[in-house]
């Protein structure tokens, strides 16, 4: 029998409705196992939105812990939906472990009479047990689709399938970047573009402390006059401008004139990846000292 660990940390997959009909997470990861011959590790119990990029770190010790202390076979880490391609994608350009780590949860409570957390961790753990995945790093199996982390996004809130993304095919990106902290990456924050903006929300950015932006910009990468003067100002200052776009699934390139304008300012293109995404590579990027264009041409 393989060894299993479930590292539990929050999320839908772990909630029930209180008194004001409000989920919160209750559920332990022995709750969620019971029954199911694996390890436990509580990480955490928290609504995803509630996690920083500590708990990022918290939850890559708990899987390095399982993987080489433990010698785990496989791991599961159980999370909430909103920020799961976040946490997906950091622990996968930081794990260079064999076993297969695998991320689930659930769109509907635990307490509700069609669940659908006991199926996706099922399916999860099989998927953890399985040959398949092994040696292919991070993945996120969910309502019966495996991802791959990079370019997973959240695209429902009520459907049973939360997420859009690259099915895991034969071949798997494993975009390992080196044994990071997020704690001690750069900051790097995103800032919208859209009619009008100006660079009040640019620059207040980059007077906190960030040495990266990611510009949600519009379309397949374009920004008004105002955002451009602001990020060729902060470019030459050596912020690392990375632009994505608010289009769902849209690709990136300087095919207009304003998106020419923000290359020639400094700016370079995050050709895939949604500005969430876009944020978590450039954060581990600028922390592994990578050459950050090319790593963003490479996986962006
Ligand atoms: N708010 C929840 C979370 O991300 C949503 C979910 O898990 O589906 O923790």
């Amino acid at each position: 029998m393989p060894r299993l660990v479930v590292i539990a940390t929050g999320g839908t997959i772990s909630t029930s409705a209180d008194a004001d009909a409000v989920l919160r997470p209750t559920l332990t990861g022995a709750d969620l196992t019971e029954g199911l011959d694996v390890e436990v590790v509580d990480a955490m119990s928290l609504d995803s939105s509630q996690l920083t990029p500590a708990d990022w770190d918290r939850i890559a010790a708990a899987i390095r812990s399982a993987a080489v202390t433990d010698g785990a076979d496989g791991i599961v880490v159980t999370h909430g939906t909103d920020t799961m391609e976040e946490t997906a994608l950091w622990l996968d350009l930081t794990y260079r472990g064999e076993a297969p780590v695998v991320l689930t949860g659930a769109q509907r409570s635990a307490d509700a009479v069609d669940a659908d957390g006991p199926a996706n961790l099922r399916d999860a753990l099989a998927v953890a047990a399985g040959p398949q995945a092994r040696g292919r790093g991070v993945v996120v199996s969910f309502a019966g689709t495996v991802f791959e982390p990079l370019g997973l996004r959240k695209v429902a809130t009520g459907e049973l399938q939360a997420f859009a993304g690259r099915a895991l095919g034969p071949v798997k990106n494993r975009p390992f970047l080196g044994d990071l902290a997020a704690a001690d990456a750069p900051r790097v924050d995103i800032v919208v573009a859209y009619p009008g903006a100006d660079t009040a929300a640019l620059d207040a950015c980059v007077a906190a402390g960030a040495r990266g932006i990611v510009l949600q910009a519009l379309g397949s990468g374009n920004a008004g006059a105002a955002l451009i003067d602001g990020v060729r100002r902060h470019c030459r200052n050596g912020v690392a401008v990375a632009v994505s776009t608010r289009v769902p699934g849209g690709r990136v390139s300087p095919g207009y004139g304003p998106g020419r304008a923000l290359a020639d300012a400094g700016a370079f293109p995050a050709p895939r990846l949604g500005p969430p995404q876009a944020r978590v590579l450039l954060m581990a990027a600028l922390a592994a000292g990578s050459p950050v264009p090319a790593t963003f041409e490479r996986w962006g």
